[in-house]
């Protein structure tokens, strides 16, 4: 670890390169100097009948984590997956598999974000889930299983980002053989919303 964004130095050229344009990307919009100018039509042309992102995000639906602009990309560049609490199941481990194994990216960034809600739900519901939004408890309830004891819900948020790498790992063969060849790094991330930082956790 001895640049700038903590990025191991183990990993592939091609996804410390991807990954430190992506941090790069965020230190842009967090010093308010966006440079992606490709949002256009023209760009949606360009990629009409193909598209070559270079990493798949899973993050939170969170109206406030928009993947493309806290990056500062455009179209084409992101494969991205949204769903409450960066919650998973067979669907979000298929769109990750789909990402790595056709479109092969060779970075995969799950970014877990403060203030989250599904967060201080689940922290409010535990150990029963209610009836509404069992299934995306369910997928937080690990963490607390192991730390009952978490207050502080950033600190949570990290801890099931952990969580999600584990999960990744243990549900898909082509996510794990990926990372263990090396063509695949799961990049472990968190945005900070008081400074809009991304930051590697
Ligand atoms: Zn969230």
């Amino acid at each position: 670890m001895e640049n700038n964004f903590n990025i191991p130095l183990h990993i592939s050229e091609k996804a410390k390169s991807e990954l430190e344009k992506l941090l790069k990307g965020n230190r842009n919009f967090v010093n308010g100097t966006p440079t992606a100018k490709n949002m256009c039509l023209e760009t949606l042309k360009k990629y009409a009948f193909h598209q070559e992102p270079y990493a798949v995000v899973l993050t939170c639906s969170d109206s406030r984590v928009v993947p493309e602009i806290i990056f500062d990309c455009g179209i084409g560049e992101l494969f991205v997956v949204r769903v409450a609490g960066m919650t998973t199941g067979a669907n979000v481990v298929e769109s990750i598999e789909y990402a790595v194994k056709k479109l092969n990216v060779p970075v995969c960034i799950l970014l877990g974000h403060d203030d989250c809600g599904v967060m201080k739900y689940a922290k409010e519901n535990y150990p029963e889930p209610k009836q509404e939004f069992s299934s995306i408890l369910k997928c937080v309830y690990p963490v607390l299983d192991k730390k009952e004891d978490i207050t502080c819900h950033n600190f949570f948020a990290q801890e099931h980002t952990k969580w999600v790498e584990d999960y990744l790992m243990k549900h898909s063969v082509i996510i794990n053989e990926a990372v263990k060849n090396q063509k695949l790094f799961i990049a472990k991330c968190h945005f900070d919303h008081s400074t809009g930082l991304v930051n590697l956790i």
